[in-house]
Formats: structure tokens, C-alpha cells, sequence
């Protein structure tokens, strides 16, 4: 599943520290040069939080046996998320520089599972700490399977019996080293038996049995200060770009603030600039109660009662969806009537004359964010009139975003916490299935208005049940209705 290029990989990694550096080919710290960290892309690197930890520890406990999450993740270390494309969500993991593995959520099979996939350093680790699911070759098979060859019966000399059909084994020598990554085609009880015949599809050979495992005791704050000047530089250029907007346009400023992480990174520097400008939030009727309340709480810490504009929208979502259907990516119905036509008339009412409105626009998140990046960082919207947005954050990555946040030790909105990625409408089409999961756990009883919603529709069109299940409703269109990855 190849990603169309968003933008460039900022991550770097010093291998002394043992923390992420952006941008830079040297730690200011230790003055150790860094190494380019080889993430998939869009290269939209963020921190894994503790949910998102739990969860990934979990995951490896289940498939590879218990205690293996916290040996194979450590504890006290600087610990990242790389999203990777995938149907559903789907991220890297990334720590003492390397990839570890990915973990995801594979709505390929029939009931959808939280997947740990091992990439080269995350076998090492399961073999040296004795994981389940191996299966052992003999001295001759090994030098094949470090190439990635196939494990064929006849080489096999032991194997884990509790393994099951297309499971993700990790290859062993006599040793007990990690020497392959594959999916087993035979179960652990059938192997032994098996005469002839393929019994794991290796998907990657592992050349050498060196494992190197960092000290731990790392902090964001050490991570802050590693950073930096690069934080500096890239405020002073968001607090210059404010300026020019200033002397360019004599028009009223204001932040449109979704309760997002872009959107509070960008409050931040709006406010570090000292301007005069309000604050706009917008309300549809189907936000997660903590973003309601995390909103409330920057306006009231940040004192920004009097430069405040709350707009709720007259439109029921639930009503609309009785005449227009569940709302798509390819059908945004929501957007126009939950949002737009809002800030249509709060712009008519305020600022009849016009707006600068300051936005959290990142190239990195989506296919058409990189290309209206290609317009630059002021950009007159092509949806409202007499607004012209100003993009502070354009180029920034999420950990870039993050360390800015941090450095500010500004809050952010507890959902991220909980492991979503990327905060929206509750029942945004946009939102992975993975998402819907995280709702089911915090919120069980919006989880089944919706589910009842989709059971509803799906009986009323006759829509088969993958329509649910494999999340085809955020499709309108029927040809869309296969596993696909749209960004
Ligand atoms: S964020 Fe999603 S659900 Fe909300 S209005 Fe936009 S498309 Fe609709
Ligand atoms: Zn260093």
C-alpha cells in the first residue's frame, strides 16, 4: 500500500541519548551524530501515550505470552507512533531508534483483532526473552531463512505447539535466536508431522543476532531540551508569518480552535505573538463531551471569555440522517450543514468586512492537505467567503506539534490519552474502526445509538453486514465497498 509523498522524514534518532531529534544530524546534547530513523510514510510521527502502550503491551501478551509487552516495550524510555497506510489503523512502533514492530487493527478477518506484528528488532527481543510461536529450523535451513526463504517441513526441528493457523511466528536457530518473521501455514500441532511442504511464509529474513538494547530513564523533558532551538526556529517563523499577516491585511483575526492538538498548537503561537484576536469554536451537536469541556477550560485558563465566539448549529445530525443517509468521506453532507453554513453566517455577523483566520493545517495529515500546502501558508478559502486562512503549522509534523505543546506545558485534550489519533466528530466517517472501539470502551452507550443507527439503515436498504463490520457505511459509494485506504 504505497503513500503518496506529503513531505520529507524528520525523524532522527541519538543512538547516546537514546531520544528522538528533529531535523538534525547531530544531538546538541552529546554532540553524537544522529541516524535517520527508516519510518514508512507519511512520516507523521507522534508519542505513544499510555493507553496507546497498554494497548501495544496487551496486544504482544495475547499473541506472544504474558509478560513479553512490558520486556519487549520498556518502561522509561521515549516511545513513538508512526502512522502506516493500512484499512484501519495501523502504526509503527518505535523505540531505542528502531522499529519494533507495528501494531494494527486487522478488519481483514472475520472478527476484527488487535494485531502485534514483529518487525526485525521486536523478534530479537521476543526470542532472547522467551516468547511463544516459534518454530525452530536446523542448522542448515538457517542461512535460508535469513534470506527470507520459506520454512519447509523437513528443516524444522521443534516448534511451539500452541501456534495456529496464519499466526505471526518468529523463525529460531538451534541457538534459539531469532532468524525469520513469518505466517504460519501449518498449526503447531500439524508441524511435527508434516513431512513435505511449506509450514511458515517468511515475510522477512533476520541477518544477525545482535541485539541492542538501550539504557532506559529517558524524559520528554530531556527530549525538550534536545529540541530546542529547532522549537525556537520554527516559532519564530509561525510568529513571523502573524506579523506579515498583520501589515498585509487590516482585517480582524481569529483562531479557529477545535479542541484538536493542531488547533491548540496554534492558539499558542497566536497568543505568543501578543495579537488581538477571538477565538471560534464550533459545536455540531455530535462533539465528545471531554472536547466540550476541554474547550471551556483553555477559554477559562487563557482568560478568553471576552474574545470568544461559540457557535452551536440548529441542525440535528440524527434528523438529517433519517432523509440523507449515514454521512461519508465521500459524502460530507455533515460538513456543509453542521459546520459550514455555521461559519458562513457567524462570519456575515461579525466580520462583515472579512477575516485572517488562523488554522491547524498540517501537509502530513491527508493527500489533500499536502496539496493545498502547495498554495502556500495564506490561502484564500475556496468554501467562505471573505475568509483568507492562515496556515502556522502547515509543515509540521505531529511530534513537532507535540513538542510544542509540551514545551508550553499547555493542556491538551484528554482524548488523546485514551488512544485516539485524531479528534473529530464522534461518528465522523473520517474516523478508523479502530475509533469506534475506543467509543465502545469510554462511551458504551453512544457506541450503541450508532450501532442501532447502522443496524437501522442497513435493514431499511438491505446493505449485507460487512456494511458494519468492515466499516463500508463511511462509503456513499457502492464501488468503495471493499477494504480500501483512502488518505
Ligand atoms: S468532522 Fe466528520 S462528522 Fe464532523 S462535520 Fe466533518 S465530516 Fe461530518
Ligand atoms: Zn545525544
Amino acid at each position: 500500500m504505497p503513500m503518496p509523498f506529503l513531505g520529507k522524514n524528520h525523524l532522527y534518532w541519538c543512538n547516546n541519548c537514546n531520544i528522538p531529534i528533529l531535523e538534525k544530524n547531530n544531538c546538541s546534547i552529546c554532540n553524537f551524530s544522529t541516524e535517520k530513523v527508516p519510518i514508512t510514510a507519511p512520516y507523521d510521527v507522534r508519542p505513544a501515550f499510555d493507553k496507546d502502550l497498554e494497548l501495544i503491551r496487551r496486544t504482544i501478551d495475547n499473541q506472544f505470552g504474558k509478560g513479553l509487552g512490558l520486556k519487549v516495550i520498556e518502561d522509561h524510555k521515549i516511545i513513538l507512533l508512526n502512522k502506516a497506510p493500512y484499512f484501519d489503523r495501523m502504526d509503527e512502533i518505535i523505540l531505542d531508534g528502531k522499529i519494533l514492530g507495528t501494531i494494527r487493527y486487522n478488519i481483514e478477518r472475520a472478527q476484527p483483532i488487535w494485531e502485534f506484528i514483529p518487525r526485525i528488532e521486536g523478534a530479537k527481543r521476543l526470542a532472547k526473552f522467551g516468547c511463544k510461536k516459534w518454530v525452530k529450523v536446523d542448522e542448515d535451513a538457517v542461512k535460508f531463512i535469513r534470506q527470507a526463504a520459506n520454512v519447509l517441513a523437513p528443516g524444522v526441528i521443534d516448534n511451539d505447539n500452541s501456534i495456529e493457523y496464519d499466526e505471526y511466528v518468529i523463525v529460531i536457530n538451534p541457538n534459539s535466536e531469532a532468524i525469520g518473521i513469518g505466517v504460519s501455514r501449518a498449526t503447531g500441532k500439524e508441524i511435527p508431522k508434516k513431512k513435505k511442504g511449506m509450514v511458515v511464509k517468511t515475510k522477512r529474513g533476520i541477518q544477525d543476532a545482535t541485539l541492542n538494547i538501550l539504557p532506559s530513564g529517558q524524559t520528554w523533558d530531556l527530549v525538550l531540551e534536545a529540541n530546542s532551538k529547532m522549537l525556537e526556529n520554527k516559532e519564530k517563523h509561525a510568529l513571523n508569518l502573524i506579523k506579515n499577516v498583520i501589515k498585509r491585511y487590516d482585517l480582524p483575526k481569529l483562531v479557529s480552535f477545535s479542541g484538536g492538538k493542531d488547533s491548540i498548537c496554534t492558539l499558542m503561537l497566536v497568543l505568543e505573538s501578543g495579537i488581538d484576536f477571538k477565538v471560534f469554536y464550533l459545536d455540531t451537536g455530535i462533539e465528545f463531551e471531554e472536547t466540550l469541556n476541554y474547550v471551556n477550560e483553555i477559554i477559562r485558563d487563557f482568560k478568553l471569555n471576552d474574545s470568544f465566539i461559540l457557535c452551536k448549529t440548529d441542525e440535528d445530525f440524527f434528523k438529517n440522517i433519517e432523509t440523507q443517509g449515514v454521512p461519508g468521506k465521500d459524502y460530507r453532507w455533515c460538513n456543509r450543514l453542521l459546520k459550514l453554513n455555521v461559519i458562513i453566517q457567524m462570519i456575515e455577523q461579525n466580520f462583515p468586512e472579512g477575516i485572517i483566520t488562523f488554522v491547524g493545517s498540517r501537509k502530513y495529515e491527508s493527500f489533500s492537505r499536502y496539496q493545498d500546502s502547495l498554495k502556500g501558508h495564506i490561502v484564500k478559502s475556496k468554501l467562505i467567503n471573505k475568509q483568507i486562512n492562515v496556515n502556522l503549522i502547515i509543515n509540521w509534523t505531529a511530534l513537532h506539534v507535540w513538542l510544542y505543546i509540551f514545551s508550553k506545558k499547555v493542556k491538551y485534550n484528554p482524548l488523546y490519552k485514551l488512544g485516539y489519533e485524531r479528534i473529530g466528530c464522534m461518528y465522523c466517517p473520517a474516523n478508523k474502526l479502530a475509533d469506534l472501539e475506543i467509543l465502545k470502551e469510554i462511551h458504551p452507550e453512544l457506541y450503541e445509538k450508532w450501532h442501532k443507527i447502522l443496524e437501522n439503515q442497513a435493514k431499511k436498504f438491505n446493505y449485507p453486514q460487512e456494511w458494519i463490520t468492515k466499516g463500508f457505511w463511511r462509503y456513499n459509494n457502492k464501488e468503495k465497498w471493499r477494504l480500501n485506504t483512502d488518505y
